[in-house]
């Protein structure tokens, strides 16, 4: 198979870039450190997209290690994932949705992964017999959706994603499943594949479709490969949907989350959640974006959007839930539970003092300092 011929030529070796001239061996020691706990693999596809003459082209940025990720602050698991585990590669945090990693790889090992922890490296966290996923599920009426994630599972064979959707799809309340996947952005002839579009479009049925979820991030992803990827996904009676993840010095200004945002809707790509970036170890410090600082890019970007470019929510993925950001006033950040893990805190609407710099809700402040100094910083205690 095509596809799987471009994997093996997978560029995952810091030489190979200094062979091509593409780093100084300065460059290729200093990140050696990095490499050495998170693996690089870049598809030669992806790799063609940069701007090599831009140290800061966002596309090098998401795909080649920097220095920023010898960083450890944050954590490897910021939203209780190991927490919501209830079989090793099976979580159920909202009750509506059951979570399957399946495969720990990807056809690129993205620099900004909040599962760095797993991506590449070996897991306990992924699903070792999707029988185990579908006895868990069928015995869960109140799980409507399943979203296949991981890794990427489209770098699974064909023969692996029909025993997936052969085991799932018999399962009647369920209303829909979906593939988490970047394939159609970094490796968009796997999607090209015949064999896999004739899987996808037998078990997306007009009464219960199939759903790939993207994740384009930047405007120069949206290329004439990976529209014919869109385009395939769609003849096949797939629903597209995308989420982006809000990323320093990638699409944090509000021109280009705009583009990004109007280009998705042109190609039939729905907007449907902007990230906040997770204080992931690694990843934080390259990456996230203040939150006060993300608010006013979204807001900016959205004044430049029509309706249909700007459904999407801008939300922090918590261990508490779905936080979407819907505001900020004298000082104050507000929020709302758009899912919550606990039901009762389900649309709960409540609000944060603003610290400067602060990135996630523990960073923000329950009430202002001067009146209780010696609150702690982050319990998090929604108001109703
Ligand atoms: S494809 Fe997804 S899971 Fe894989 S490294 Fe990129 S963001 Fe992480």
């Amino acid at each position: 198979m095509v596809w799987k011929g471009i994997l093996e030529s997978n560029i995952r070796d810091l030489g190979e870039l200094e062979r091509q001239g593409l780093l100084s061996p300065d460059e290729r020691e200093r990140l050696a450190g990095v490499t050495g706990h998170h693996p690089m693999s870049v598809t030669p596809y992806y790799l063609s997209l940069i701007d090599w003459s831009d140290p800061g082209d966002p596309i090098r940025k998401m795909a080649i290690p920097c220095e920023g990720e010898l960083s450890t602050i944050g954590s490897y698991d910021t939203s209780g994932e190991r927490e919501n585990t209830k079989l090793p590669g099976l979580q159920h945090k909202y009750s509506s949705t059951a979570l399957v990693l399946v495969t720990n790889r990807c056809a690129v090992y993205c620099r900004h992964c909040f599962r760095k922890r797993l991506v590449g490296l070996p897991s306990e966290e992924i699903l070792k017999r999707i029988e185990d996923a579908a006895n868990y599920i069928a015995r869960h009426g109140e799980i409507s959706n399943v979203l296949l994630s991981g890794g990427d599972p489209f770098v699974l064979s064909n023969n692996a994603i029909s025993l997936l959707l052969d085991k799932l799809s018999p399962i009647e309340h369920l209303d829909f499943i979906r593939f988490g996947t970047r394939t159609p952005i970094v490796l968009p002839r796997r999607i090209l594949d015949d064999d896999l579009l004739s899987l996808l479009s037998e078990h997306s049925r007009p009464e219960r479709r199939l759903f790939v979820v993207t994740q384009f991030n930047h405007p120069r992803e949206i290329t004439e490969d990976s529209i014919r990827a869109v385009d395939a996904l769609l003849r096949a009676g797939v629903i597209v949907n995308n989420q982006s993840v809000l990323l320093k010095g990638v699409n944090d200004s509000p021109d280009v989350l705009a583009d990004l945002q109007s280009g998705l809707v042109g190609i039939g790509v729905n907007p449907y959640y902007v990230f906040q970036c997770r204080p992931v170890k690694r990843v934080k410090n390259s990456f996230q974006v203040p939150l006060a600082r993300g608010y006013r890019v979204v807001e900016d970007a959205k004044a430049r959007l029509d309706g249909h470019s700007k459904r999407f929510k801008f939300v922090m993925s918590h261990r508490t839930g779905k936080i979407e950001v819907v505001g900020v006033m004298d000082g104050w950040m507000y929020f709302r539970y758009h899912e919550a893990k606990d039901p009762a805190s389900m649309g709960k609407f409540f609000r944060r003092r603003l610290v400067p710099g602060a990135g996630w809700l523990e960073d923000l402040l329950e009430r202002p300092p001067e009146k209780s100094p010696g609150d702690a910083v982050g319990a998090v205690v929604p108001h109703s």
